[in-house]
């Protein structure tokens, strides 16, 4: 360095010969044009050889000082201009060596994502980001500003007798310059900051500062890195819409396909996003887009993929090649394509759970027409919904329950207006008396061609649509009608339980008031209803159930506890329960007794009478059983063993036949 200032000085030195030569041949030259006679001829011509030769030498030393001063002025900085990293190193030094370093600030930035720039345009494209962004750093110096870069697209810049507002600001102009590069850059620019000052309430070395500016400007680097991958996420996956096929457009697809595609086992897959209605809630329809999207470009890039077509919404169709699978390796792979799928959609996307269901259908019969083949991977993707895998193949026994579904749905209203439902009563007889004590009412939905619909096959679904709201308390009715016309007739009648559906926990009070209505208009006794709640639906909502329960109570209406032991069983709920009855599950009895079934039936009872809950049980088909249960104090039995639910009119019957001799406590003469 010092001999290159050197060579500068003696070239400087060097520039004044020539040109003290240049103005001696001039004044010669002068002297010899206008002076007759007194010099020859031939010096003319040497001297001006002499101008041009000065003139020529001037020039060179001219043009080797400003290179050497250009040469000098280059050793500490690099292509961007600014100083470079042994320029840094030594301002460095000098500031450690100072005795305090107070008021010191020190900014580093890094670019994000040139290497990627770098690899994908090319080393050109890189190295201009590095200079435009040193550019930009150099419009956000002051005078007491030293900016240097150290890394390759790592810049720093100290600034002295600073204040932290003043890095902000700076950090403020520097983010202004670059979102305005940005606009309408093809190749934008993003950087990472990190920054911090030392001064009195927060005093560091140079070390600690640089270290403390680098970490802020890692984090600074993590989060951005988060913020674009998310938004690069978004914009790859919203720039563009799907198109749905229209079902006439996808069975005349299915159709060529199906012509053309002989040598192929193929699947028919029909795929929904789970829940995507939530996707769109929480995060916003951009969002939801994207998600589908990605979904669809997911589905269009797995194996074997012959095809996928949105078909509407959420809604998927793809065909998938399974040529030399069996079944059950296609349905494995698919398995195993959702998981991966929904892991990559998770980890692109802000969302919290990806679910896909998946219908399949192999398009495997020549004779199945392609419309059918859509309604049946439809049927099958419906059903995955209450598959634990969320997949599920098509078989005819699945349309079957398919088409009953759709009928129970979409005949129930116009059953209830036409009466096609019917009470049944399944006498329940006393432990001690042996006698039948109460009944309970069990819904038939009886069909216009006389088929019986058990309450399995329609009341799950019911509570699905919510219509089994309406269809309890036509239960009730029809129940309230029957003791109100055996008390009118003074006939013999029982106490009645009344199933009652978790669903009207949804809205308690609509419940009570209805109840409420029906028992003023039948003037029910109430103490002759008991309304039995499943234990499962106690679990759900314990709190809502109490609630009615106080409720019912207040009206002197019991309450039971309907399939204890079912499977949500806990001895915790016993300790909560409001119920005055529990009626144990027929699985406590279904396979016979067994010594450890007993000890568990005994202590159970020794536990609820204590609790002074009445204690029933269902489901006995055996007297060995029944003795059992009578024996450890069971107040009463319901089962096949004793009754089988009977229609009215058979029920009335056996009433009067089984009258007992005494006088029941329930007839009341007219
Ligand atoms: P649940 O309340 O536990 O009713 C008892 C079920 O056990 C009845 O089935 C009955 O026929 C059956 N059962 C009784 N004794 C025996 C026996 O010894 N062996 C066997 N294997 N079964 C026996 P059902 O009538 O098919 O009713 C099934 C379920 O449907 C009922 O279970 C109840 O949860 C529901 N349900 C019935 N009617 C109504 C209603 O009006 N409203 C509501 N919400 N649910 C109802
Ligand atoms: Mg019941
Ligand atoms: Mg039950």
């Amino acid at each position: 360095m010092k001999k290159r200032s050197q060579a500068v000085n003696v070239c400087q030195a060097g520039m004044v010969f020539p040109f003290l030569c240049l103005l001696l041949a001039m004044w010669a030259f002068h002297l010899a044009s206008y002076s007759r006679g007194q010099f020859s001829p031939s010096l003319r011509p040497l001297l001006a050889a002499c101008i041009v030769c000065s003139v020529l030498a001037e020039t060179v030393l001219l043009i080797l000082r400003d290179y050497l001063v250009e040469i000098s002025a280059r050793a500490y900085t690099d292509v961007t201009g600014v100083q470079d990293k042994k320029a840094l190193e030594k301002y460095l030094r000098q500031l450690r060596e100072r005795s305090d370093t107070l008021d010191i600030g020190i900014m580093m930035f890094d670019l994000n994502g040139l290497k990627q720039i770098n690899d994908l345009y090319g080393h050109d494209k890189g190295d201009l980001c590095i200079q435009t962004f040193a550019s930009f750093l150099t419009r956000t110096l002051s005078s007491n500003s030293f900016l240097a870069r150290f890394g390759g697209d790592e810049f720093v810049i100290i600034q002295e007798h600073t204040t932290p507002d003043e890095l902000a600001a700076m950090d403020a102009r520097l983010q202004t310059l670059v979102a305005d590069y940005d606009r309408t850059a093809i190749l934008p620019i993003s950087y990472a900051v990190g920054y911090d000052v030392s001064y009195r309430d927060h005093y560091y070395l140079m070390d600690d500062l640089m270290k403390i500016a680098d970490q802020k400007m890692y984090r600074d680097k993590a989060a951005k890195k988060r913020q674009e991958l998310d938004a690069a996420a978004l914009s790859v996956h919203t720039d563009r819409s799907i198109p749905p096929i229209t079902a006439a457009a996808l069975t005349s697809k299915l159709q060529t396909f199906l012509n053309a595609s002989s040598r192929h086992s193929t699947l028919l897959l029909m795929m929904d996003v789970g829940d995507f209605h939530l996707i769109n809630d929480a995060y916003g329809y951009q969002t939801g887009n994207a998600v589908l999207n990605a979904f669809y470009d997911a589905l269009q890039a797995v194996d074997r993929s012959m095809t996928v077509y949105r078909f509407h919404a959420d809604v998927f169709v793809a065909l998938l090649d399974i040529t030399g699978w069996t079944l059950d390796d296609a349905l494995e792979q698919v398995q195993i394509q959702n998981q991966q799928i929904a892991q990559t959609i998770m980890e692109t996307f802000p969302v919290g759970t990806f679910v896909i269901d998946t219908g399949a259908c192999p398009l495997s019969d020549p004779a199945v027409l392609p419309e059918d083949y859509i309604t049946h991977a439809n049927t099958a993707r419906r059903a995955a919904k209450r598959e634990e895998t969320h997949l599920c193949c098509y078989t005819d026994e699945m349309a079957r329950q398919e088409r009953q579904r759709a009928e129970v749905v979409h005949s129930f209203r116009h059953a209830l207006e036409c009466g096609e439902f019917q009470i049944y009563f399944q006498p329940k007889v006393g432990g001690a008396s042996g006698q039948i004590e109460s009944a309970e009412v069990l819904v038939r939905w009886v069909r216009p061609d006389g088929t019986v619909w058990m309450p399995g096959m329609f009341v799950p679904l019911l509570e699905e649509t919510g219509d089994v709201v309406d269809l309890d308390l036509y239960v009730y009715e029809k129940a309230f009608q029957w003791m109100s016309r055996r008390r009118a007739d003074g006939q013999r009648r029982v106490p009645l339980a009344l199933n009652l559906s978790p669903v009207h926990f949804a809205r308690p009070q609509l419940l009570m008031d209805a109840v409420d209505a029906l028992i003023d208009r039948y003037q029910v006794d109430t103490d002759e209803i008991v309304f039995e709640i499943t234990e499962s639906a106690y679990i759900e909502r314990p709190d809502v159930v109490n609630q009615l329960i106080r409720a019912f109570h207040k009206k002197h209406i019991r309450i039971s506890m309907d399939d204890f032991g079912s499977g949500y069983s806990s001895l915790n709920t016993l300790k909560d329960i409001l119920f005055d009855q529990v009626k144990l599950d027929r699985k406590f009895v279904a396979d016979g007794l067994t010594p450890a079934g007993e000890i568990v039936i005994q202590e159970l009872f020794h536990l609820l009478k204590r609790m002074d809950k009445s204690i029933v049980c269902e489901g006995i088909e055996t007297e060995e059983v029944s003795d059992f249960l009578i024996r450890e104090g069971c107040d009463e039995l319901q089962g096949f063993l004793y009754y089988r639910p009977i229609c009215e009119n058979d029920f009335n019957a056996l009433l009067r036949q089984t009258a007992p001799a005494v006088e029941d406590l329930y007839v009341k003469e007219a």
